[in-house]
């Protein structure tokens, strides 16, 4: 068993490290938010006061952060640095952007650190349950390693060296968005037209146009009217972007993305900042227009 320094203690990493603690590891957490260690302390877990306090001692650190920008600050930081002992595995969990994990990788390595990224798709329940897909970049060695930790969070795939598991992720979240987008406006017209939503929804679901977001989305977060998967709006944002980001960067076709995020970035605008990722439904039905009179 393992001890483990777990930093981002949110909406997935709260699940998380109470899923590592059950599978018998130590976990030594921080998170800005009190009420988050506090969380940790209840499920057998030790809150410490700071990253630094937390990676003192810990073989294997693990991130799960919002992005890039907080990865890089909290990991790069000297008071952590004056603690990581050599040969430590970071493992990047966070959605983040694939070229700068190569970066910080090569970074971290002159310091004799190891480095997997390994972020995951499966929401909060999929963390709550262990059954989320981590996907991981990094060479054989250190992705063998962080296996043997990660298994009880999810089925690992190997997606190659490292940042492939990000750039994985983030194209994964880019269809992911791209098809809640369209089914927004698909179920939308089909609404407008007469066809009832949960019946569309079930002719879809076996038929060739399902997705996650039509089989799990709409059934359970849209048409309850919760909108509360757990998954804010903004980061789905952010992972559009850093998968465009990606496209352009190789040179690869990439319209339909371009228009998928403008109206992703239209909706964040003027929705409240923590809106749920699935409220892009709730915004598409709001920007309708109103027939013109001859079509009515
Ligand atoms: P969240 O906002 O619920 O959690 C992030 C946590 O990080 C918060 O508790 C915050 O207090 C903490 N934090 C921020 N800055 C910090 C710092 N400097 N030091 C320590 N803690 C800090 O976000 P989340 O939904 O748990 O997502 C975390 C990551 O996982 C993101 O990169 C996200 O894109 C990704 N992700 C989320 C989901 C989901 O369904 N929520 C699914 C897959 C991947």
């Amino acid at each position: 068993m393992t001890t483990i320094a777990f930093i981002g203690l949110g909406n997935m990493g709260t699940p998380m490290a109470q899923r590592l603690l059950a599978a018998g590891h130590t976990v030594r957490g921080f998170d800005l938010s009190e009420q988050a260690r506090t969380r940790l302390t209840e499920a057998g877990g030790i809150s410490c006061a700071s990253p630094a306090e937390a990676v003192a001692g810990a073989g294997v650190v693990i991130l799960m952060l919002p992005n890039s920008d907080i990865v890089e600050s909290v990991i790069s930081s000297p008071e952590v640095n004056a603690e990581l002992a050599a040969n430590t595995l970071v493992i990047d969990m966070s959605s983040s952007e694939p070229l700068r994990s190569r970066a910080l990788e090569q970074r971290l390595r002159k310091n004799g650190i190891r480095f997997v990224d390994a972020p995951v798709s499966g929401g909060v329940k999929g963390a709550e349950n262990g059954t989320l897909t981590v996907m991981a970049g990094g060479i054989d060695e250190n992705l063998a390693e962080a296996a043997t930790i990660l298994e009880c969070l999810g089925t690992v795939r190997r997606a190659g060296q490292v940042g492939a598991g990000h750039a994985a992720k983030a194209l994964n979240n880019l269809m992911s968005a791209t098809h809640l987008l369209v089914s927004s406006e698909a179920i939308l017209a089909g609404q407008s037209f007469g066809v009832d939503p949960e019946l569309l929804l079930q002719i879809v679901n076996g038929s060739s146009g399902k997705s996650g977001s039509t089989e799990n989305k709409w059934p359970n977060f849209i048409l309850t009217g919760t909108y509360n998967s757990g998954f804010a709006l903004k980061l789905m944002l952010k992972d559009m972007k850093i998968a465009v980001d990606l496209a352009d960067q190789v040179h690869a076709a990439s319209r339909l993305s371009h228009a998928a995020v403008q109206l992703w970035e239209e909706a964040a605008a003027e929705l409240p900042d923590n809106a749920d990722h699935t409220e892009i439904a709730r915004w598409v039905a709001a920007t309708s227009q109103e027939p013109a009179a001859s079509q009515r």
